[in-house]
């Protein structure tokens, strides 16, 4: 299959209407878009990604009249957490609406729904003729692509196009929140913080995954992820390791003496934003090791912790 690149949110819309699968920018990471009204199309986003079934995808709104098309029940929490935050990087597992294909939400009687901010996602959004079922847009297990590179390394020749945009402005996938009982849990950390969260409903539970549990409340959390080819070791700062031969870093603070690439940021904003795009430099770079500084857990910490554990095997 050829896979299109474009600049264009209606040309790319346009390969969505008519039934295929495009890849497309969000603040979060690219999405991998399929309309909910093309079954055949939401198959083709499993396959392309070797992803497994039971995983349920996302869905993408464009405005809050479409979220009626998703979702059956729009509780007293959801309404609180639409009104404080779409359209942003915060998903939403609502009941879900009979039209939602099983196959979007594997099977599952809810549906996770989110309206992106990227101007981008939102112009293609809004050409779109149906809401767009979207994991992200990486080979399955790898880490998320944060560039329009980056999806075209995983997924050139498995999809139909990609809407070529910025880097995305977050780099870590979204903040999801099970709203569709009386209590709200927090399934996956995101740049929407629990903190914030809490600021609005401070009844909010955290989500713990055990391995006993017979049915995940969030399929996807039980699947490998994130994971560069390098392994991945913590380090604290000013902690003096024995640095493994072909090794990298990323954190706040200096590097380990002896490591051959690293990256210091600035801030918990630049450390979530670059994550991604410097595990894939340093598989393209051959590094074997990447020691990682572990955040406390609080704020946007909370959120690369979860995903550096993940890409580590340690969750
Ligand atoms: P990705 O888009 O690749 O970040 O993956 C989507 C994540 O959302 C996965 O971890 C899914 O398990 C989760 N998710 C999607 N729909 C639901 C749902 N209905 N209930 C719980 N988790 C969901
Ligand atoms: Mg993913």
């Amino acid at each position: 299959m050829q896979t299109t690149l474009t600049d264009s949110a209606e040309v790319a819309a346009d390969f969505l209407n008519s039934g295929g699968v495009v890849a497309f920018p969000t603040e979060t990471v690219y999405g991998l878009g399929a309309g909910i009204c093309h079954p055949e199309a939401i198959r083709k986003v499993f396959r392309a990604k070797g992803r497994p079934g039971d995983n349920p995808l996302i869905v993408h709104i464009y405005n809050l009249e479409q979220l009626a098309d998703v979702a059956a029940e729009i509780n007293g929490n959801a309404r609180v957490l639409i009104e404080r935050f779409f359209p942003g990087p915060l998903t939403l597992v609502l009941k879900k609406n009979p039209l939602v294909p099983d196959s979007v939400t594997a099977g599952l009687e809810s549906v996770g729904v989110r309206c992106p901010a990227n101007l981008v996602a939102r112009e293609f959004l809004s050409y779109c003729s149906c809401p767009v079922a979207a994991p992200s847009a990486n080979l399955s297990g790898l880490p998320s692509a944060t560039s329009w590179e980056s999806v075209y390394e995983d997924l050139n020749g498995k999809i139909d196009c990609v809407l070529r945009g910025k880097p995305s402005a977050i780099g870590l996938e979204s903040t999801i929140v099970e709203c569709s009982g009386s209590v709200p849990i927090l399934l996956r950390a995101g740049a929407i913080t629990l903190e914030q969260l809490q600021a609005v409903l401070p009844e909010i539970r955290v989500h713990v995954i055990t391995d006993a549990e017979e049915a995940p409340k969030s399929p996807g959390l039980k699947y490998p992820h994130y994971a560069p080819k390098a392994s991945i070791l913590f380090c604290s700062p000013n902690e003096s390791v024995l640095i493994e031969p072909s090794s990298a870093y990323i954190g706040l603070s200096e590097p380990p003496e002896g490591v051959s690439l690293f990256r210091i940021c600035l801030n918990l904003e630049e450390y979530g934003r670059e994550l991604f795009s410097f595990f894939r430099h340093c598989d393209a770079q051959g590094i074997k090791v990447i020691y990682c500084e572990l955040p406390a857990n609080c704020g946007l910490g909370r959120a690369i912790r979860d995903r550096l554990l993940r890409a580590s095997g340690r969750h």
